[in-house]
């Protein structure tokens, strides 16, 4: 199941990190590869899956 370790608080519900830029979710927008949550972000970069509502260029990661 999920580790404690990638667990946080994000806006008072406990969730998910992001496993690639760690960034706090909830449950409700974590997406799930090979038991990993990523945020809808990096989970496109992985996928290449692009959001019809964002057609926008992601250009290297978000690290902030
Ligand atoms: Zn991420």
């Amino acid at each position: 199941m999920v580790n404690a370790e990638k667990l946080s608080i994000a806006r008072g519900q406990l969730g998910p990190k992001c496993a690639m830029c760690g960034d706090p979710m909830i449950f409700g927008e974590a997406l799930v590869i090979d038991s990993e949550y990523y945020c809808q972000s990096c989970y496109e970069k992985i996928t290449g899956a692009v959001s019809s509502s964002e057609p926008k260029e992601v250009a290297g990661l978000r690290m902030d």
